[in-house]
């Protein structure tokens, strides 16, 4: 994919997440696609409310920004946080953190997100999404405690930074904004579910059934 494309692509999935409701009051939020094996393509500032194809970076994997111009100080700081994404895992294609409503609710409440609503098992997850134990926002205790869980469990495409908010990774940016809206609306089902006498767990089975009949459909979600 060329820089245009990942830049137009990322444009559009800021875009996806502000239509969406994903982006809360401040608009805060960093996203980043794959360029090639040794860069990405990652926002320069803190707010993508208005993103353009201006407001991007080229930075190399080790975390050396390539494009000319300034990150903005509060990017330089999550760098690390993207960058070891990708390098911890060969098949992620894009990484985004949003404080999107919900999922923040949870992270703020210090709860995993219970793996029990079906459309989560087509992009993958096999697992709740974990709560990685709060330190400052790009650090390297915080960065290693996210990394962990990327490494050492392949069923996990989201965690949730304590008292902080979401961080996704997926194939592509697009479907890594759906993950996010997916994941959303996840945490407000179970939120509402508890009202209802709570979330019911998915059936042993369910992970293998639904991996089958995407095999046989051949649609991923
Ligand atoms: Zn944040």
């Amino acid at each position: 994919m060329d820089e245009r494309t990942v830049r137009e692509q990322l444009v559009a999935a800021a875009q996806f997440l502000k239509n969406h409701g994903l982006l809360f009051r401040g608009e805060h939020a960093n996203l980043s696609q794959r360029l090639d094996e040794d860069r990405i393509v990652m926002t320069r500032g803190g707010s993508i409310g208005q993103l353009t194809v201006e407001d991007l970076a080229v930075v190399g994997l080790s975390g050396r920004v390539l494009s000319e111009g300034a990150m903005d100080p509060t990017m330089q700081e999550v760098i690390d946080m993207h960058t070891r994404i990708y390098r911890a895992r060969k098949s992620v294609g894009a990484v985004i953190h949003a404080h999107s409503p919900h999922l923040t609710a949870f992270a703020v409440a210090g709860k995993a997100l219970p793996l029990v609503y079906e459309p989560l098992l087509r992009f993958g997850l096999t697992e709740p999404v974990p709560v990685v134990p709060w330190a400052p926002r790009g650090s390297q205790e915080s960065v290693d405690a996210i990394v962990a869980w990327v490494e050492g469990h392949s069923g996990i495409w989201a965690v949730l930074m304590a008292n902080h908010g979401p961080l996704v990774f997926h194939e592509d940016i697009l479907s890594a904004a759906r993950l996010l809206a997916t994941l959303d609306e996840a945490a407000e089902l179970v939120w509402k579910a508890q009202a209802l006498g709570g979330a019911q767990p998915l059936p042993e089975a369910a992970v293998d059934a639904v991996r089958a009949r995407m095999a046989l459909f051949g649609s991923r979600r």
